[in-house]
Parts: structure tokens; C-alpha cells; sequence
């Protein structure tokens, strides 16, 4: 998108917030490529290790990967409305960075990136990412094996389900912040999606509706749904 075209969409009040967190929060070394990769390269050596480690599961053991999708939907919903919204003590970044900055960087009339540089505030920190998929749960995995709560291909499954949670929330949350004229738009499930996480960028309703992000099962569970 060319500077003429991208400003028709940013009002100058979103754009000086965007101008000065450009300037002062991104660092100069930043470099979305790398930051991005990062993230993939997480991703895919978790998925390689659970499909080495899995083998010929059964139907009772492939039931985790509807439980880890239902599970996901509702730790995404959960902790997108407590801790992403609220400013909770123990975890004042989330809030921060969530809350204060993607909220005031991209607004419902604003929902647009400009460039790359701005994926810094679009998807998750390399320190989210590591911590939580390449460390925390391959840690749970090993814990529920040893103590015989999962078999071994259930807690690999669970390892790579919460992996699969994450990439399915980072390619629906991109998606959400693409122009209303991307063609990815037409597909129907992305266009449902576009249209829920913009209404949850509206400052107003931010706090109340529209947690979830790849599917609403919780926001209609729990009645924070909002069209
Ligand atoms: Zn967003
Ligand atoms: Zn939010």
C-alpha cells in the first residue's frame, strides 16, 4: 500500500500515536523478518518433535485435538478479557503492550499495518512464543507422561495442539488487520473473523466484547458477542 493510500485510512489523531510509538518504542535493530522466523522456526521444531514422538495413536488419544481446539478457545477468551484487558499486578505488560499499545496503534477505523515494522505490535513476542510453546508445555507433556495422566501420544498431541492454537491465532489475527479489499477476505471463515476482531478494536468496546479470535465459541458461550 502507497503513503497516499495508507493515510486515506488512519486519522491523524491514530497516526501521531503510531508516529511516536514508531519512534520510541520499536527498536532500531528490530527486524520483522527476523522476529517472524523466529516465531516459525519455534513453531515448526515443535511440531517436528511431536510427530517424531507420535505414533499410530488411537481414536481415545486423537480426541485431544478437539479438546486442545476447545481448551484454546477458551484460554484465548479468558485471557484476552482478564489480563490483556484488566491491569492485573502480577502481569502489568500484557496489559501494556495489549491494551495500550495495539489497542491505541490499531483502532476499528485504523486496523491497517503499514509496513512490517509495525508486525512488532501484530504478533506475538519471540518472548511469549519460546517461553510458553517451546518450553512450557513440552515441560507439561513430560510431566503428565511421568506421572501416567497422559500417554505418551496424548501429551504429544497436547504439545501439538497448543502449537497448532498458536498458529492459528497469529494467521486469523494477521488476516483481521488486512485492508477491507484484501482478497483473502473472500474466504468466508477470514471475512467472519475481519469483522469480529474489528468490532473488538472499537476503543469503547474493547473491554466487553469479542475476545476470541479464530472462532467465537466462547464470546457466544459466554455472551460477549458483539456484530
Ligand atoms: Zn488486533
Ligand atoms: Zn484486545
Amino acid at each position: 500500500m502507497n503513503t497516499s493510500d495508507y493515510l486515506k485510512h488512519i486519522s491523524p489523531e491514530v497516526e501521531k500515536f503510531r508516529e511516536e510509538f514508531r519512534n520510541n518504542k520499536i527498536p532500531k535493530w528490530y527486524i520483522p523478518e527476523l522476529h517472524l522466523s523466529t516465531n516459525i522456526v519455534i513453531i515448526v521444531s515443535v511440531f517436528s518433535y511431536c510427530l517424531y514422538n507420535i505414533s499410530s495413536p488411537s481414536f481415545t488419544e486423537l480426541l485431544m485435538i478437539p479438546a486442545m481446539l476447545i481448551a484454546g478457545n477458551f484460554f484465548v477468551w479468558a485471557f484476552h478479557k482478564y489480563p490483556l484487558h484488566r491491569p492485573f499486578k502480577i502481569m502489568p505488560l500484557a496489559y501494556k503492550i495489549h491494551t495500550l499499545s495495539h489497542h491505541y496503534f490499531y483502532t476499528d477505523e485504523a486496523i491497517i499495518y503499514r509496513d512490517k515494522r509495525d508486525f512488532i505490535i501484530l504478533f506475538f513476542p519471540v518472548h511469549f512464543v519460546l517461553p510458553v510453546n517451546g518450553v512450557l508445555f513440552p515441560a507439561l507433556g513430560y510431566f503428565f507422561r511421568e506421572f501416567g495422566i497422559l500417554s505418551s501420544n496424548a501429551s504429544y498431541l497436547m504439545i501439538f495442539m497448543a502449537a497448532m492454537y498458536l498458529l492459528l491465532y497469529e494467521v486469523f489475527h494477521f488476516v483481521s488487520h488486512l485492508p477491507s479489499t484484501s482478497k483473502v477476505l473472500k474466504i468466508p471463515f477470514f471475512l467472519s473473523a475481519w469483522k469480529h476482531h474489528r468490532v473488538h478494536h472499537t476503543i469503547k468496546y474493547m473491554g466487553k466484547y469479542n475476545f476470541n479470535i479464530v472462532f467465537p465459541l466462547f464470546d457466544r458461550i459466554f455472551g460477549t458477542i458483539r456484530k
